[in-house]
């Protein structure tokens, strides 16, 4: 039996799930012509993945394996591997809409094993004692806490695996029946040669040990280097999330307090589990439908970073130069996207799903969702953060500000948490505040009460 080892959100050999299937294999990666011809040619997370696919294949090969590398449609590439003998595919789960329909559709071409090698738990294992889905995170959180056993971490060793004749030096495009050989460079899949700055797993983890302790405490703060990193690492599985929890354990015995960041990693447990139970929350609200207003010029403004409130601005920059946001900002640009400008959530999900090297459907769209106010278990619609406050409590020196928005380097920083001065000064090469908080806010509730 010829199995074909689908690596996608999986992209290591360590403890790595589909190096324990045994027997004879064909481990691939597919270049999917699908997601990649709407994305720009300087596209960062395809850099980013190019480098690490040719990385794994270099990792396979030092294995006595070797990774065959498509370019093509998911659909086009196991028709032709069917041609070829293969009777199964295995690949780590995937939850978001296009993932779901396109392994079902794989699935009636080979027979397709699903594995979950991208999280702690399994979707269908934490149930309400009725059966359903929790739709609230503490108790998820807490089931997940009962639930958990050192099984749920083990460390998958390789099988005894011999692989399939197959031609891996190629880039083989595959388009409906024919297929053609093309060099292995990334300008052959359309795209521009960029070198992604990341630090390697491992590294970050190293270097977050001496963090972990403060972390519940200095995560919000802009300008502090106080997380890990290490959501590109989990989202293309260049680290396994049952390593970085072995990591956490061994901490734990050292004496160090690993509770709160193991909170996070359940929360992207979490998010994963809704978008599994509850597909329609990619583009439907759950709670309510809040009041917006398709202002195509507020969007123009918040895109490219002249809303004119400072934090707002400085994030947005910050997620367009380096593909990547702080969570903090993260959370009061959503507020400030679907609050004080009224535009709806998926317009704001749909940008960080351009740019996010992180971005991870379900973590987007569950986040983006709670910002809102419209999710499961969302921040309350009437929260709504004042990114003054915001700022001078997470960012008082306006390091974080100044480090994304230089034209406002030589403003004391106090004033750039003061709208009074923002709204009466005239700074060059920066707008005045798009509106006032006070007036947005009561905008908000105002249209929010009539709404459904
Ligand atoms: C509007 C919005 C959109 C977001 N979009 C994404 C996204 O597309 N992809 C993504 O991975 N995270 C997303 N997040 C969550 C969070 O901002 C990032 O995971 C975090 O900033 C990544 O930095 P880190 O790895 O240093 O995080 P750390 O603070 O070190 O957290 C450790 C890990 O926990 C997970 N995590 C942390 N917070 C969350 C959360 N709120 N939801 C789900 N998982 C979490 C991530 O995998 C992260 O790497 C979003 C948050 C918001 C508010």
């Amino acid at each position: 039996m010829k199995k074909v080892l689908w690596f996608r959100r999986d992209l290591r050999v360590d403890d790595s799930m589909l190096l324990s299937v045994e027997g004879e294999v064909l481990p691939i990666f597919i270049f999917d012509t699908h997601i990649l011809n709407s994305l720009p040619k300087t596209d960062r997370r395809v850099a980013f993945i190019f480098e690490q696919v040719l990385s794994l294949k270099a990792k396979l090969k030092a294995l006595g394996l070797d990774l065959a590398l498509f370019y093509g449609t998911p659909l086009e590439v196991f028709s032709y591997l069917k041609t070829l003998g293969f009777s199964d595919v295995y690949a780590s789960v995937d939850y978001d809409a296009y993932a779901k329909e396109r392994d079902e559709k794989v699935g009636a071409i080979l027979r397709f094993h699903a594995l979950n090698d991208s999280y702690l738990f399994e979707p269908t294992e934490v149930l309400k004692k009725d059966g359903t889905p929790y739709l609230v995170f503490t108790p998820f959180y807490k089931a997940c806490q009962q639930l958990y056993t050192q099984f749920h971490v083990l460390k998958y060793t390789k099988a005894t695996q011999r692989l399939c004749e197959f031609d891996c030096s190629a880039l083989w495009h595959i388009e409906k029946e024919s297929k053609t050989a093309l060099h292995v460079k990334m300008e052959n899949i359309g795209f521009i040669p960029l070198h992604v700055k990341l630090l390697e797993p491992h590294k970050a983890l190293e270097a977050f040990t001496c963090k972990l302790d403060a972390y519940a405490h200095d995560r919000d703060f802009l300008a502090c280097d106080a997380t890990s990193h290490l959501s590109v690492h989990l989202r293309f599985g260049t680290i396994g999330i049952r390593e970085v929890v072995r990591y956490l354990v061994a901490l734990k015995k050292q004496g160090h307090t690993t509770e709160p960041f193991f909170r996070q990693l359940i929360f992207r447990e979490f998010y994963a589990y809704l978008l599994y139970h509850f597909p329609h929350l990619a583009w439907k609200n759950y709670k309510y439908t809040p009041p917006y207003e398709e202002n195509q010029e507020s969007y123009e403004r918040f895109i490219t970073a002249q809303t004119g409130y400072p934090l707002v601005d400085a994030a947005v920059r910050e997620l367009l130069e380096t593909g990547l946001m702080h969570n903090r900002a993260r959370m009061v640009v959503g507020s400030f996207f679907t609050k004080h400008l009224l535009l709806p959530w998926q317009r704001g999900e749909a940008f960080f799903a351009e740019h996010l090297l992180d971005y991870d459907a379900s973590a987007n769209i569950l986040s983006w969702q709670w910002c809102a106010g419209t999710g499961i278990d969302p921040q309350p619609y009437f929260r709504i953060f004042n990114p003054y406050a915001q700022s001078l409590k997470f960012d008082k020196e306006a390091l974080y500000i100044k480090r994304f928005l230089p034209q406002l380097r030589d403003i004391p920083s106090s004033l750039l948490h003061k709208e009074s001065y923002l709204l009466s000064h005239n700074i060059p090469h920066y707008p005045k505040p798009i509106i006032q908080h006070e007036k947005a806010r009561k905008r908000f509730l105002n249209a929010f009460a009539h709404t459904t």
